[in-house]
């Protein structure tokens, strides 16, 4: 076994998320992960309150925030393609500053592991004499079939609905219009993001080493293909290893949340509940409902009758019914954010009612909760796919007429087959197997340490 404490000097990584929760958060995880091997780090966080550089409380990893050309209160996100434009011209402002800095003070970085939606960081790499390391915060599949699509060899349908079966990849089950990424089927609608996310792979054969936040065994036959064209390497899932093993670290930071999490307020409510008895329902940090689907969301969990602890994001709250929070009264707890890892990991929640984020779909997995597919775009029908019929951890809801509508029938029916049907037994016992495996992945020796081991020796 290699000891990575030896280097006494620490070799130094540059890692740049995009500036999103669901980008940050795992890329500031392996951070950590490398950091406990013995690499030093600098995380470049690009957001519109930039601060002076500072230390973390993980003394190898230190934050160095960039503006993202915006004042605060700004909205930066109106436009995309000058939110893009801006974070792109600050960092190519910043960056090259940053490292001849740390060239100068002897601290010469190895490498940039960059986010994949920002692909122009390769040749910002390369030109400084750094590797250039893409990091994917999406599953294999998602990316394959963008890469498809940037190659042409895969047609996009015009429209998600009146499609059935047309693609089918390596152990996965036929693909309709309705479990892919929704960006292809609503281009004309999107189509900034739909150029964003296939862009992610136009310089893949390029690139010095691929990373992405999955874990072998979970898109095991896809993987083969995708090692046979590009230097993989499997790092997830970047849940912190004291929710999958509390014997390991007291390591509460798990990452740096664009939101305040009512910890004390959701911990407190689920230690009066029984085993098993919530549901907990979040849409992540960028889902926006139609009032009107916010409206059968809040009827629904009401009529299921169970206990549900729901993430209603501030800007989301005036679309509840009015005197919800008090005609629910006990049955239900709702805040502007939680602590979502310390909330799937407490006994007392009996799934999770969830968008399908990558990052909650293997923070769900991981804690082996069982949960209920509720996607709405980008990458999360597809994730949801997985959840239903790849991994049978969970079911998806269905949706009504060309808007995707559920119906609050739809909601108490899957709450009721995950809590309490027989198909729910079998989903229990799948998520429990899935949650060993994920364990497994990021325990000592486990396929994706090694491949932080494999990542870390190529820069010690
Ligand atoms: N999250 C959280 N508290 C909440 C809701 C979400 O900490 O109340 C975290 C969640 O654990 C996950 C991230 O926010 O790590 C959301 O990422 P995901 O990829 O699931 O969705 P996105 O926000 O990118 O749509």
């Amino acid at each position: 076994m290699r000891d990575f404490t030896r280097n006494e000097e620490g070799s130094h990584v540059i890692v740049l998320p995009f500036p999103g929760q669901g980008h940050i958060t795992p890329m500031f995880q392996f951070c950590k992960r490398l950091a406990s091997k013995g690499l030093k780090l600098t995380l470049v966080l690009v957001s519109n309150k930039p601060t002076p550089p500072y230390k973390t409380e993980h003394d190898s990893i230190t934050i160095f925030p960039i503006s993202n050309g915006f004042q605060e209160g700004e909205d930066p996100l109106q436009d995309l393609d000058d939110y893009m434009d801006r974070v792109q011209t600050n960092i190519k402002n910043r960056l090259p500053e940053l490292i001849q800095d740390m060239k100068l003070s002897g601290n010469h970085p190895r490498a940039l592991v960059y986010d994949s939606t920002m692909p122009w960081l390769l040749d910002l790499a390369h030109g400084h004499g750094l590797k250039g390391a893409v990091f994917f915060t999406q599953p294999w599949l998602v990316s394959v079939i963008y890469y498809h699509v940037l190659k042409g060899s895969f047609s996009i349908p015009s429209t998600k609905y009146g499609h059935s079966t047309l693609a089918s990849f390596p152990s996965f089950p036929m693909l309709n219009a309705n479990d892919l990424p929704s960006f292809l089927c609503e281009s004309s609608s999107y189509p900034n993001i739909l150029r964003i996310v296939v862009d992610q792979l136009s310089n893949i054969d390029r690139v010095d080493i691929v990373l992405c936040n999955t874990f072998d065994i979970l898109e095991e036959k896809l993987l083969k293909w995708v090692q046979s064209l590009w230097p993989v390497l499997n790092i997830g899932p970047t849940v912190p290893s004291m929710y999958l093993d509390k014997r390991l670290t007291e390591d509460k930071n798990y990452g740096f949340s664009l939101f305040e999490a009512k910890v004390t307020e959701c911990i407190e409510w689920l230690n009066t509940k029984q085993p098993n008895s919530v549901v907990y329902v979040s849409f992540g940090s960028l889902v926006i409902h139609k009032e009107d689907q916010m409206m059968e969301l809040a009827a629904g969990l009401k009529e299921t009758g169970c206990y549900f602890l729901w993430v209603v994001r501030e800007t989301e709250k005036d679309k509840l019914p009015r005197n919800y929070i008090e005609e629910i009264g006990e049955k239900g707890l709702i805040v502007s954010w939680s602590p979502q890892l310390e909330v799937l990991a407490h006994k007392s929640v009996g799934c999770f009612l969830t968008h399908c984020g990558w990052n909650s779909t293997l923070e769900g997995l991981s804690l082996g909760v069982p949960m209920i597919g509720m996607p709405h775009w980008t990458d999360q029908p597809t994730n949801a796919k997985f959840v239903e019929d790849v991994w049978k951890v969970g079911v998806r809801v269905k949706t009504e007429g060309n808007d995707g509508f559920v119906r609050r029938e739809e909601i108490v029916r899957c709450v009721k087959e995950v809590m309490e049907g027989v198909k729910g037994k079998e989903i229990r016992k799948n998520a429990e197997k899935w949650k060993m495996l994920a364990r497994e992945a990021i325990s000592e020796g486990g396929s994706s340490d090694k491949s932080i081991d494999e990542f870390v020796s190529m820069f010690c």
